[in-house]
């Protein structure tokens, strides 16, 4: 009988891989990170964004020190919600593509929420809790934000109020369910809660919701409760920070298996959280020059191409342009994203550290469409057993290009890449692909004609 490769080997679990700090790479951009602008040109008060967001985190927002202590507190609760996570070399995936390349992989998907936002979540909860807030307002989409939200507002006790998408509230009930397990309150958008979610029923009574509404009413939410704070998943500058725990775990369980440096690091962008927490700690060591030849990969559906197709530009974080503008790679805050399943790819822009090394070269940008990434998730669960998260399957499909490409080219190459989480919950996307009923989506053009022209107006 022929040998069974055991699905995968592991690294080390050991909790002292969980770092102290954080890694923040605003020091080590090889140019300044453009500021977030008001439509006029001025940068915003810190005053605007502390009513918004507890100070400790406008604080991390606007650093610029290297490494931020993560607070003990903080780091014990991602230890018992299963911190380190695993790093996995995927060897019967390499056996199967006949690749000399050796293939790892993080999987954030052992978290209880089933995706990295988790790490985040925490972070923002317990510095809220610290300032006495006493609820935290955020979006959601598909829930995946929600849920981890949700999770780190009942360990904080906290509470928590999600405006989600009502599409998905009606669509996709699994989510919301997690959230009203962990005590949250979930309200379909747009909602009879808040005037934006008025003014929009108004004209629409059946209106199905988008992520911009959703924003604007939990930012209207927070406007209006002195205690209450908003918090975002993704984008913003601390939100990458809190998610280098991923990097820096990772760094550490490659030295395990006797690796140095990956030669290819590679990750899924929604709003470019996870994959900044994965690649961020290693493009250090590219930037500083210790080896300067390791490639960054960066992947995105071709649904909603802001890396690939997008300009680098000032623009708004909101569908109803409600935030201050921030620089970055976008399709532009009024594009139409196609129904896909990879819900959390569908944001309009990325955050600004990404764009701006995706922008000098240092980061490339991949884009794949629905079906082909479905493909690489279902060979990845038959090969490696774990389904991947419609997100992270994108990564999986880059990776799995990159270790052909290695065969072709016989490099015995070290891939890394970000399994940002598992899917489970999205069966019903896999079930389509199996029946062959995907449906692929590409812009023909994308118009970004009508996005402001701003222009920094005096120093910060
Ligand atoms: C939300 C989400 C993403 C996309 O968000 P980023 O901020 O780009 O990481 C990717 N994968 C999973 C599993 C998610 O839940």
């Amino acid at each position: 009988m022929a040998r069974i490769l055991g699905p995968r080997r592991r690294a080390s679990q050991a909790e002292d891989l969980v770092p102290q700090s954080w890694y923040n790479i605003v020091p080590d951009l090889p140019k300044p990170l453009p500021p977030p602008l008001l439509p006029d040109g001025r940068v915003p008060p810190r005053e605007l964004f502390e009513r918004i967001f507890a100070k400790a985190l406008v604080g991390q927002e606007f650093s610029s020190e290297r490494f931020i202590r993560i607070p003990e507190e903080v780091r014990d609760v991602l230890i018992g919600l299963g911190r380190p996570t695993p790093l996995f070399r995927a060897r019967r995936l390499e056996e199967f593509l006949g690749t000399p390349a050796r293939i790892y992989y993080k999987f954030e998907g052992v978290l209880p929420t089933g995706s990295h936002k988790v790490n985040t979540a925490v972070a923002q909860a317990y510095y809220n809790m610290v300032e006495g807030v006493e609820r935290l307002s955020t979006e959601t989409g598909a829930g995946q934000w929600g849920s981890a939200l949700s999770l780190a507002g009942a360990l904080f006790n906290l509470k928590v109020r999600v405006f989600m998408v009502r599409s998905s509230y009606e669509q996709k009930p699994y989510r919301r369910v997690l959230m009203e397990l962990y005590g949250a309150e979930v309200i379909p958008s747009p909602s009879k809660l808040t005037n934006a979610g008025r003014a929009v029923l108004e004209r629409d009574p059946e209106h199905p919701g988008s992520l911009g509404i959703a924003i604007s009413e939990a930012i209207e939410d927070v406007l209006s409760h002195d205690k209450a704070r908003y918090s975002l998943g993704s984008v913003l500058n601390h939100v990458l920070l809190h998610q280098t725990i991923i990097g820096l775990e990772a760094a550490r369980q490659l030295e395990e298996f006797g690796e140095e440096l990956p030669d290819y690091v590679i990750g899924c962008v929604g709003g470019g959280s996870n994959y900044a927490g994965l690649a961020y700690p290693f493009m250090r060591f590219k930037l500083s020059g210790k080896k300067s030849s390791m490639k960054f990969i960066a992947v995105e559906p071709r649904a909603c191409p802001s890396l690939t197709r997008g300009a680098y530009t000032y623009d708004y974080g909101d569908t109803a342009g409600l935030t201050p503008l921030l620089k970055m790679h976008t399709v532009g805050h009024k594009y139409r994203v196609p129904p896909i399943h990879a819900g959390g790819l569908r944001y309009h822009g990325d955050a600004p550290s990404l764009s701006l090394l995706v922008n000098e070269g240092l980061v490339e940008a991949r884009a794949y469409s629905q079906t082909e990434v479905f493909a690489a998730g279902a060979l990845f669960s038959k090969v490696e057993g774990i389904v991947p998260a419609p997100e992270s399957a994108h990564a999986v499909k880059a990776a799995i290009d990159v270790a052909l490409e290695a065969r072709e080219s016989g490099e015995a190459s070290v891939i890394l890449f970000n399994l940002s989480g598992h899917g489970l919950l999205d069966l019903q996307g896999y079930l389509e692909y199996l029946e062959g009923r995907l449906r692929d989506y590409e812009p023909e053009s994308i118009d970004l004609s009508y996005l402001p022209r701003v222009s920094l107006r005096g120093g910060p």
